[in-house]
């Protein structure tokens, strides 16, 4: 009777109804809100290690879901890919992102690309064609891509770095040090940033450890002549440690959220003032 009654709970569990019945309305939203033009997006400070000077913005997609406030592009992003909406969720933020980098001309702007985004074969195509209809300079866009996709296949990825590149958009890679890449792997990729992700540098100051790995990632790809950032930096003492390390760039907490792009007009009003 047991084994039957478990049987029971695999075949049938209103909980799960419940969950599959949040995410498919969520799935709704998400759709209705791509389509009429409400996700946002917010840019972060990254600043030069050395002097802090704000050198570009990282822009990340923001949803005000109605009825029900903020929700996380880690929550959603995840779901635009599974229901096909990733397309034109990416057109939008890179479309959007290189619009309002236009009143930005001494900033550089990182765009995320997700896997879904990164793996169809047209990918290249519509970035050409944002960079042409924008006409944002080439050179002040970096593409942001993470590893999981990149290992799977290496080959295409390899390619489609190419080709990105030979538009004239640098290729970084995110959250380096949260999943199981190689370092010596990411030569043959040619990337033209690694960005160390935020749960290694967290423990910087703490953890011994943890100290010496990221040490050792940071001197290694610059044995490999790649420039490196350091994300989620939030005291001065990780900023001095991760400087010190040899991170020419440093994005966090400490340095400014992510905020509206009309703040970011008004940093650069000021920094131009002085
Ligand atoms: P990510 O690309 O690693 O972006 C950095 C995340 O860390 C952002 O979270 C940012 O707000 C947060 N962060 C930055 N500095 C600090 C800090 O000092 N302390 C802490 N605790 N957090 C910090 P956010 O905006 O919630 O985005 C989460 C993730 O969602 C991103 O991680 C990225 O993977 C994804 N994402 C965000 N926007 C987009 C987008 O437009 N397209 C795609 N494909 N993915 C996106
Ligand atoms: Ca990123
Ligand atoms: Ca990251
Ligand atoms: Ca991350």
């Amino acid at each position: 009777a047991k084994e039957a009654g478990r049987a029971r709970m695999t075949l049938y569990d209103p909980s799960m109804d419940a969950d599959r019945e949040q995410r498919n309305a969520l799935e709704l939203d998400l759709r209705i809100a791509i389509e009429s033009g409400d996700l946002t997006l917010a840019y972060q400070p990254l600043v030069d290690a050395a002097t802090q000077a704000l050198t570009g913005v990282e822009a990340l997609v923001r949803w005000n879901r109605p009825g029900h406030g903020p929700v996380s592009p880690e929550v959603f992003i995840p779901i635009a890919e599974t229901s096909g909406l990733i397309e034109s969720l990416g057109l939008f933020v890179l479309r959007k992102a290189c619009e309002t980098a236009k009143q930005w001309p001494e900033l550089n702007v990182s765009v995320n690309v997700s896997p879904g985004q990164f793996r169809n074969p047209a990918f290249t195509d519509y970035v050409r064609y944002v960079l042409k209809q924008t006409e944002i300079e080439a050179s002040r866009i970096t593409l942001e891509i993470t590893e999981g996709y990149m290992i799977q296949n290496p080959q295409r990825t390899r390619q489609s770095i190419e080709r990105l590149k030979g538009l004239g958009v640098k290729v970084a890679l995110d959250d380096f040090g949260s999943g199981f890449s190689s370092i010596g792997y990411l030569r043959q990729f040619g990337f033209d940033r690694i960005k160390i992700d935020r749960s290694l540098v967290m423990g910087v100051n703490e953890d011994k450890r943890q100290r010496e790995m990221l040490q050792a990632t940071v001197a290694l790809a610059r044995s490999l002549d790649i420039p490196v950032t350091a994300e989620g930096i939030e005291t001065e003492g990780q900023a001095v440690a991760m400087r010190l390390f040899g991170c020419d760039c440093l994005q966090g907490y400490l340095f400014g959220k992510p905020m509206v792009a009309e703040q970011i007009t008004d940093m650069l009003n000021e920094l131009r003032a002085a």
